[in-house]
Order: structure tokens, then C-alpha cells, then sequence
């Protein structure tokens, strides 16, 4: 039996203060300081390849479907009729890969930070965006995609149906994407009952998070709630995505119609069914005590 109390060898991650998950490195493929954020990749025999960026865990070859199905197609096919989407973050490709699959969607811009994430990630974790990265209905830039917002109102040729924002945590140079001004900036970006969704918290761990999150939303959007799924790399059980849009009727499209758009498109996954969409919504308590703040 190892020593509970140290445990050299293993990737502790720092997001929480009084609880953290520990992960076994069975062996580091790369570590980089990058312009931005202090990345390393390594491999697990449960999670296969996983990627950190300042000491949180962002995805893993393993799960990452259960969260990049769920950030991507749940917006694009509550929503039906979607053509343009844009992603922010999201460096990995895996949400840029699930919103190409999508046949609709002509163009899916991606704004991050870090060019070194999407090199890094296509050279070490390619399952995760596939093809995405070279495909001609993707456009991908390098900015701060809070600034990249703001710059880009008044754009006729920048409305989206569908904003993701796929960030790190609100540490760091992902901060600024939590920001009630940048909520409405993106709001500016879209299209009459276009649908906003984010990543946004664990509520068991990070409560405060989720209620301050939703209270930043809620002047911008008529419907402003959560969905939620158990993404196993992110400790601390159920994981929420922030919902938001002036259409009040799309949290509440039903299965069978979200079982026709996803036959019509052909979508396959893992993790995304239409019964588990419409479930998703329905939130515990604690969880809807929080959106309530
Ligand atoms: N699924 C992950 C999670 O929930 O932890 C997010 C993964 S994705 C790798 C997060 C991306 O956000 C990174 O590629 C990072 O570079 C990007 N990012 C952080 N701050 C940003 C900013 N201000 N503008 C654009 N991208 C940003």
C-alpha cells in the first residue's frame, strides 16, 4: 500500500482549496510554460491522455465526450435551425469537432487565447478534435475572446445563432469570460433567439460560481438557467453549463422532436441522447436554490 499522505508521482490538482483529486502519472508526454498558462499532458491508465493548464484538469481522452457532446449539442439542436456558431476556448477542438458534426452549421468560428493549447492538443490528443481543425467551415483565431467579442459588434458578418463558451476557470486569463460585460457583449453577437451556453461550475464545490454566473447572465437573457451532466474528471459529482436565450420555449423542446433533428443530421455520440437533453434540465434543489441565488 502506498503512503496516503504523500504520494510522488501523482497529479494533484489545485482548483479547490480544501479538496483536490489526485491523479496517478504514469507518464508525462509534455510540459510546457506557454505564453499564457503552464500546461502539462500525461497519461493515466483510466483517463488515457489528460491535459491540465495551471494545475486544473480540462479534459481527458477518456470522458472528454460527456462534456464536449453536452456543451455543443445541446445549444445547437434545442435551438433547430442553426448555421453559425461560435466557440470561445475551447483550445482542445473537442467542441469545435461536435458542433461541425452538425450538417447545418456553415461556419463555426473559435476564438482562444492560446495557440499553443490547439498545437499541443492536435500533436497529443488528436482523437479529441479529429478533423475539425481542418475543416473548411472552421475558422480559428487567436485572441482573447473577451476583447475578440467586444471588437466584433456591429459586424454584420459576425451573428451567431449559437455562442459556446468553452473556458477555463475564472483563474487566470480565462477570468475575464465570467464577466457580466462580456455576457452582454456576446449577447450583442446573436441571432433572435439564439442560445448562450457555458461552462459553469461544479455545484457542489463551486455554488458561489454558479449563482454569480446566472446573476451576470439574467440581465442580458430572458431565459437564464442550467443543464447539467457527471463529467468523471471533474471532481465533485453533477457539473452545470450555463443556458441562455430569449426563447423561453427551447429549454423545454421535447425528446422525440430533439430525436428527429438528431436523426436529420446523423448524429453519433456517446453520451448525448435526446431523452438525457430534455432531462438535463431538471436540476436537484441545491442546484436550482443556487440559479435562484
Ligand atoms: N473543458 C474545459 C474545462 O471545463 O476545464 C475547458 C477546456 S479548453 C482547453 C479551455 C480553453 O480556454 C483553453 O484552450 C484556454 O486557452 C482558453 N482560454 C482561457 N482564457 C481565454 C480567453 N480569455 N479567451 C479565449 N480563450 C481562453
Amino acid at each position: 500500500m502506498s503512503d496516503p499522505w504523500v504520494r510522488p508521482g501523482w497529479y494533484s490538482e489545485t482548483l479547490y482549496d480544501a479538496v483536490s483529486q489526485t491523479i496517478r502519472v504514469d507518464r508525462v508526454v509534455h510540459r510546457d510554460h506557454t505564453e499564457h498558462q503552464d500546461l502539462v499532458i500525461f497519461e493515466n491508465a483510466v483517463y488515457g491522455r489528460v491535459l491540465a493548464l495551471d494545475g486544473i484538469i480540462q479534459t481527458t481522452t477518456a470522458d472528454e465526450f460527456v462534456y464536449h457532446e453536452m456543451i455543443a449539442h445541446v445549444p445547437i439542436l434545442a435551438h433547430g435551425r442553426v448555421r453559425r456558431v461560435l466557440i470561445i476556448g475551447g483550445g482542445d477542438g473537442g467542441t469545435l469537432r461536435r458542433a461541425l458534426m452538425h450538417p447545418g452549421v456553415e461556419r463555426a468560428t473559435m476564438v482562444d487565447i492560446d495557440r499553443s493549447v490547439i498545437d499541443l492538443s492536435r500533436e497529443y490528443l488528436p482523437e479529441i478534435s479529429g478533423q475539425a481543425f481542418d475543416d473548411p467551415r472552421a475558422e480559428i483565431v487567436i485572441a482573447d475572446g473577451a476583447r475578440w467579442v467586444k471588437d466584433a459588434e456591429g459586424d454584420p458578418e459576425r451573428r451567431y445563432d449559437v455562442v459556446i463558451v468553452d473556458s477555463t476557470d475564472p483563474i487566470g486569463p480565462g477570468e475575464v469570460l465570467f464577466t457580466e460585460e462580456f455576457y452582454g457583449d456576446c449577447r450583442a453577437l446573436m441571432t433572435p433567439g439564439g442560445v448562450f451556453a457555458n461552462q459553469a461550475a461544479v455545484p457542489m464545490l463551486q455554488g458561489e460560481e454558479l449563482t454569480t454566473i446566472t446573476r451576470r447572465l439574467r440581465p442580458h437573457f430572458a431565459d437564464v438557467w442550467a443543464y447539467s451532466a457527471a463529467v468523471p474528471a471533474y471532481y465533485g459529482g453533477l457539473m452545470t453549463f450555463g443556458w441562455a436565450t430569449d426563447d423561453t420555449a427551447l429549454r423545454r423542446t421535447d425528446a422525440d422532436e430533439l430525436a428527429r433533428r438528431a436523426e436529420a443530421a446523423d448524429l453519433v455520440a456517446r453520451y448525448y441522447t435526446p431523452e438525457l437533453h430534455a432531462g438535463a434540465f431538471a436540476l436537484p434543489r441545491y442546484v436550482r436554490d443556487l440559479i435562484a441565488g
